[in-house]
């Protein structure tokens, strides 16, 4: 399998050292997998296919063959990131897991050939290893090898002849699925549609294996039908979560930080007191403001700025004192790419990036996030990627209102705070359903129509929006 860096499982990894140049880590669960192999092959499947064994060498029968499929896991993966190194790519790393490995790619192959050759790639190498350890395995009966050396081999070559076949499945994100989407990709020029067909296609396999996992765990083998429930799952939302990540990387293609900030900016200085800011606050509703001083930017202060700072203090308080320093600010260039905006706002969790100009030190422009929604989320709705969801109701003037939304697997919400509605406190909560929703209360004090947006993305950081909810709301 390569899965996206940012889609994978993140858990605990060491790194161990590089091979060709790239960085291989192993994560925690694969001590889990490990065992778990050990364990089957020695105790259920060796004492069957070798009968009459002591104890000690089935379980170094179990270790040896565990040994050996994790690192002909590993040669897959080299296999992926070897081609994909080869034609420019960067590789960040290749992490062995739970459900096998993963190639951590930066970027999307460039074209439909090279997506095929990459991914072909993995596949490719396991088939090579079944013949190889085929070989061997012929050899050591031949000469007749002790069960030791025959048993260990025999595996091996059986299961790389599985993980084969099995990643050749059309399940996207697997390799089968990529093969799919480069093939569909050749043919109709269009990587988003094809990355559609290939989700869609993937998704019905993904259910598929839920299915017969779940028969597995009941019927047969509670590992086996779990590992590929698993699977199934990682299948399914991997997919989804990759589908929508082309669509916006599509959608921004061209566009430039400078093309979406906004330039009308309402700043302050840093001699100003926190009570002329939170004065400002109230007239503009903006929940902060950029700090200039002498045409220079050097910092920014919000209401969470201010709510540090002890009421009573405000009128003798400076902004500098107070403030976040530009050091601590995330910064972009007017001509850098809208992709890497939107990738700084995901991994940092923020809602506004600066665009500096020239020299680093002048404020040009301020780019928040309805910006980015303003650019992206017309040609997805259009293309029917991200559902989006319109809901309007009236509140009382200064009493608080709830919104709350289902959690899905692995995803948050988080809210663009309109100006004049405070966040009063957002908590996630398991209902009697069992399901897990994420509630925040609001308060609006002044009376108007309020727009407000609660957006759906992955819960670790630097994924795509996947989903969002537009609220209007009626205060009187
Ligand atoms: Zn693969």
């Amino acid at each position: 399998m390569h899965f996206k860096a940012r889609y994978r499982g993140r858990g605990v990894a060491i790194r161990v050292g590089k091979i060709a140049g790239i960085p291989i880590s192993l994560d925690y669960s694969l001590f889990v997998i490990f065992v778990l192999i050990a364990w089957s092959v020695g105790d259920i499947l060796m004492p069957a296919e070798y009968p009459g064994l002591a104890v000690w060498a089935y379980q170094a029968i179990g270790f040896l063959s565990a040994a050996l499929l994790i690192a002909s896991v590993l040669a897959h993966e080299l296999a992926h990131s070897v081609v994909a190194k080869n034609n420019g790519l960067k590789i960040r790393r290749i992490t062995l897991y739970l459900l096998g490995g993963v190639s951590e790619i930066e970027g999307e192959p460039s074209n439909p050939a090279l997506e095929l050759k990459m991914a072909a790639a993995g596949p490719l190498a396991s088939v090579a290893l079944t013949a190889v350890f085929a070989l061997f395995w012929q050899v050591s009966v031949d000469v007749g090898a002790p069960p030791l050396v025959q048993a260990p081999l025999e595996y091996t070559a059986f299961v790389n002849g599985v993980v084969a076949v099995f990643n050749l499945l059309p399940a996207f994100p697997m390799d089968g699925g990529r093969i799919l989407r480069s093939l569909v990709w050749r043919r109709r020029g269009d990587l988003l549609s094809s990355t559609k067909t290939a989700a869609v296609v993937g998704r019905g396999f993904a259910y598929v294996m839920m299915v017969a996992g779940a028969l597995l765990i009941i019927f047969v083998d509670i590992v086996t039908g779990v590992w590929l429930f698993m699977i199934g799952w990682f299948v399914s939302s991997g997919g989804q979560l990759e589908l929508y990540q082309t669509a916006l990387s599509e959608s921004l293609r061209g566009t430039r930080a400078g093309d979406m900030m906004t330039t009308k900016i309402d700043s302050v200085t840093p001699e100003m007191t926190l009570e002329e800011v939170s004065q400002r606050v109230l007239i503009l509703k903006h929940n902060g403001f950029p700090v200039v001083s002498m045409g220079k930017f050097v910092g920014c202060i919000t209401m969470d700025d201010l709510r540090r700072v002890k009421r009573e203090r405000w009128p003798e308080v400076k902004v500098e004192e107070a403030m976040t320093g530009r050091e601590k600010l995330l910064t972009v260039g007017d001509s850098d790419s809208a992709s890497r905006v939107v990738e700084l706002m995901n991994r940092n969790r923020v809602g506004r990036i600066f665009v500096v100009g020239g020299d680093g030190s002048t404020l040009v422009g301020l780019i928040t996030r309805s910006d980015v929604i303003k650019v992206t989320e017309a040609r997805e709705v259009r293309a029917g990627l991200t559902p989006s969801q319109k809901i309007s109701f009236t509140v009382e003037k200064g009493m608080d209102f709830v919104i709350e939304q289902t959690v899905d697997p692995g995803l948050t919400w988080w809210v663009e705070a309109p100006q004049g509605v405070t966040l009063l406190t957002e908590v996630e909560e398991k209902t009697g359903a069992g399901h897990e929703v994420r509630r925040f209360t609001f308060q609006a004090v002044e009376a108007g129509r309020y727009s407000l947006r609660l957006l759906e993305g992955p819960k670790r950081a630097g994924g795509p929006i996947v989903r969002s909810v537009a609220y209007t709301i009626e205060v009187g």
